[in-house]
């Protein structure tokens, strides 16, 4: 689509390209700006000339994966190093091939829709954003708090999401996933989490099925349960045209349940 009201355009090459004047907004892979009129939106400025590695390993096993880094290159890194959860969660995001190979995880987080897959997998493995602030200087929030509804976040204006850091512990525990849609290519009515520590915690998460993200942890695997009634009493299941609240609530409790199964084997 023409964005219209767009009169300027410009490459970011260092921190302080990212000063966004008014109506300026950062550019990831556009997939979602170019996707609608953006009335209050009259410049863009691009992200990916900004050139950050897409995946760092530290030496301490983390990751750290640039905003800019796209779905597809997450999915196949996960691929290749033997985690299927970070290609499960690419799948949960409706998308053609054309998306996934342009849309950023950063912008996947920054839109902050309640079906977005960089979302869910940040919640199943403790992941953090790392915040750069118009002011200079820099704070961490974790992903599970910073999107606060379907497609609300806790970023103030001007304020630029660097990278997603995903640490060592969770990456190293066992996960399980499970998504349902009401369409066979629908968008995501549910998106489910499971994830077993090294030392026994462990924690699920569910998005999609909550306007925002919610996270249940636990120092052991409860019974069934106590899961099951646990994801059942939380707030925030939302109706719309991708379901209803009640069928989210109870999809979500049986899906947990399965990946309980799962990950007790
Ligand atoms: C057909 C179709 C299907 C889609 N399906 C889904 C779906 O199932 N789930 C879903 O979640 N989304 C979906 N989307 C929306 C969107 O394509 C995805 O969320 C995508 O991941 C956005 O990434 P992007 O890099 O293209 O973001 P962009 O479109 O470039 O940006 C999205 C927003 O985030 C801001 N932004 C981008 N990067 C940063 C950053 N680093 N720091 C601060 N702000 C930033 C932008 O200013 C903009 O407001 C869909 C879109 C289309 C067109």
């Amino acid at each position: 689509m023409d964005i219209d009201t767009v009169t300027g355009f410009r490459r970011a090459r260092d921190r302080a390209d990212l000063l966004l004047a008014p109506g300026e907004r950062i550019l990831g892979g556009g997939t979602w700006l170019f996707s609608e009129p953006q009335p209050e939106v009259t410049g863009l400025v691009d992200l990916t000339t900004m050139d950050w590695e897409p995946i760092v390993v530290r030496p301490d096993g983390g990751l750290e994966i640039a905003a800019t880094c796209t779905i597809a290159e997450l999915a196949a890194f996960g691929e290749s190093t033997g985690r299927p959860l970070f290609a499960q969660c690419a799948h949960a995001l409706l998308a053609s091939w054309k998306i996934w190979h342009t849309a950023t995880v950063g912008g996947n987080v920054c839109r902050s829709f309640a079906a977005a897959g960089m979302v869910a997998l940040c919640v199943a493995l403790d992941g953090v954003a790392h915040v750069w602030t118009p002011d200079g200087t820099d704070r961490r929030v974790p992903v599970a708090g910073l999107v606060t509804g379907n497609g609300t976040n806790a970023l103030a204006p001007g304020e630029v999401l660097r990278a997603l850091e995903l640490p060592a512990h969770a990456l190293a525990g066992r996960t399980g996933f499970r998504k349902i849609a009401l369409a066979e290519l629908g968008r995501s009515g549910a998106v489910l989490t499971g994830r077993v520590d090294a030392g026994g915690g462990c924690v699920f998460g569910i998005t999609a099925a909550t306007a925002a993200p919610s996270v249940l942890r636990y120092p052991a695997l409860p019974g069934t349960g106590r899961l099951r009634a646990d994801a059942g009493a939380l707030p925030g299941y939302y109706t719309d045209p991708l379901g209803s609240a009640d069928w989210r609530r109870q999809v979500s409790a049986v899906l947990l349940a399965e990946i309980h199964e799962e990950l007790a084997a």
